[in-house]
């Protein structure tokens, strides 16, 4: 069987050539994983409904995403310019997530190419994230009876404090993250699993430390999981501050991949974050986490 992959053209917005983020590598991963026939065809999604939405976040703040009046600080803060495009990127980059985890329940596992917007927390947008799409599916699938003890896995370099935020009262979703201890944000929140890395940590004890936080998560019994396969881990990020290598991704990938995998929990990977000095490396990189996913669909 095929890995079902999401994929939206929408997913590409126009915030301008000059941009800091590098918004092309959408359009990129998704040739990169045609040419490389990673994936053959594309689940396509909807763009998320205001209802899905308003159960991660305020009917207020949606309303001013999609009517396009957030404050000036409310639009620095996210870090894009609020247009149109953005707004659908957005919608349908959430749209993806929720549609990947359904097909993550159907299938046993699944990715979006995009996805992972961490910082969004319930009542604003942050760091390049407007809505919370993981924190948004993870409402769907408990609303809907389709899991009842979700695990978030957060491997990008930066905390995912909107995750923590929005589920810190919340029993049926645990929010785990590993994430570089000097960087973005400042103030952390707190996960139910914080890991703080130190800066310029390389493979050997990257690998070890995840491999023993995650035979401890394998104690529990969850029911889903979600995996924020950031790779601003990687030694040549712009944003990070670890020294991970190419191999040391795909190590990641794959363990994280496999150890959930293999006790048939449904998996659902999601992109994160990616500022690589590189543009073609960072497309490289991001599609480790489908390769991943395709080199177990099969076993
Ligand atoms: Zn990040």
């Amino acid at each position: 069987m095929d890995l079902p992959v999401v994929n939206h053209e929408d997913y590409f917005a126009k915030i301008g050539d000059d941009h800091k983020f590098p918004i092309k590598k959408f359009g990129e991963l998704a040739n990169y994983l045609k040419k490389n026939e990673i994936v053959k065809k594309f689940h396509k999604p909807y763009a998320c409904s205001f209802e899905t939405l308003s159960h991660a976040h305020s009917k207020n703040y949606i309303s001013k995403i999609k009517n396009k009046t957030l404050s000036k600080e409310g639009i620095k803060k996210i870090g894009f310019p609020l247009v149109d495009s953005v707004v659908q990127r957005s919608l349908v980059a959430t749209g993806g997530t929720v549609l990947a985890s359904k097909l993550a329940i159907n299938y046993g596992i699944s990715c979006n190419t995009a996805g992972g917007s961490h910082h969004a927390n319930y009542d604003g947008g942050a760091g390049y994230c407007v809505f919370n799409d993981v924190a948004v599916a993870a409402h769907y699938l408990i609303n809907r009876g389709l899991a009842n003890k979700i695990l978030i896995v957060d491997l990008d370099v930066h905390q995912g404090n909107g995750n923590s935020e929005i589920f810190k009262d919340n029993r049926s979703v645990f929010t785990f993250s590993m994430h570089s201890k000097t960087n973005y944000p400042v103030k952390k929140s707190n996960s139910d699993l914080d890991v703080e890395l130190e800066d310029n940590l390389e493979d050997n004890a990257y690998i070890k430390t995840l491999k023993y936080y995650l035979s401890e998560l394998n104690k529990e019994n969850f029911d889903f999981v979600f995996y924020i396969a950031g790779v601003d881990i990687h030694f040549n990020d712009r944003l990070g501050k670890l020294k991970i290598s190419d191999e040391g991704i795909r190590l990641r990938d794959e363990l994280v991949v496999e150890n959930f995998f293999s006790q048939r929990i449904p998996f659902c990977g999601v992109l994160g974050g990616g500022y690589n000095k590189d543009f073609n490396k960072l497309v490289e990189l991001h599609s480790i986490l489908h390769q991943s996913c395709a080199k177990y669909i099969g076993s």
